[in-house]
């Protein structure tokens, strides 16, 4: 197996406006519940939920809710299996870097964000659209989440769609759950990566496909 690897690099697409097109999916979520449930956080919290400035809030929690947690009633595999030829050699890294992304610990109810980068190694010149990989991301960061199993069902969803040679996923996440409570620690940023298939084989592939992830980007 040779280790040349010629990548093809890409920048994410710009992120589509907070509309969400999965209508059905925010239509599941129960925004009656979800008012109730935040109307009781308020008064036990101490607050008065029939003050002016809150009188709104549980249904607009319940409508950011909707769009946090769509994730859940979404399958990568309707993005993902949607493949096209291209005319590749085996070696050639597919790569899409900086995919903004908001997620939901599920530790705190408090949001992460970053950036995931995802690589892979095509095999039979099967490959994906740039724009599937984005959404793959969102369909799993739209959920209450770890950054940990975020990188593994981002690298598990494109090997079982893709059947690729490899797949390196590397996720940069900042957690507002460590930086406003607790150790409040403002800068932390936590690198997490995923390897599957030659990646975990191949040091040399690994140490390659960790320095493309991780460059800079020079247009
Ligand atoms: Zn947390």
């Amino acid at each position: 197996m040779t280790s040349m690897i010629r990548p093809i690099l890409h920048t994410a697409p710009r992120r589509r406006s907070l509309a969400s097109p999965e209508g059905v999916a925010c239509r599941a979520i129960d925004h009656r519940r979800i008012e109730r449930a935040v109307r009781e956080i308020l008064i036990a919290v101490g607050e008065d939920p029939d003050r002016e400035g809150l009188l709104d809030t549980p249904a607009r929690v319940a409508r950011a809710y909707a769009e946090t947690f769509a994730g859940l009633r979404q399958d990568a595999g309707v993005h993902l299996r949607r493949t096209f030829a291209q005319e590749a050699s085996g070696d050639d890294v597919v790569m899409l870097r900086n995919i903004e992304f908001s997620s939901m610990c599920e530790h705190h109810l408090a949001p992460f964000l970053g950036r995931a980068h995802i690589a892979y190694l095509p095999s039979g010149g099967r490959v994906t659209g740039l724009s599937k990989l984005a959404r793959t991301v969102d369909v799993f960061a739209r959920r209450p989440q770890l950054q940990e199993r975020l990188t593994s069902q981002i690298a598990d969803a494109l090997v079982e769609h893709l059947q690729p040679r490899g797949v390196a996923v590397l996720i940069e996440g900042e957690h507002l759950c460590v930086r406003v409570r607790g150790a409040r620690k403002a800068d932390a940023e936590m690198v997490t990566t995923a390897m599957r298939g030659v990646y975990t084989e191949d040091r040399e592939l690994r140490r390659e496909v960790l320095a493309l992830l991780h460059s800079p980007f020079t247009p």
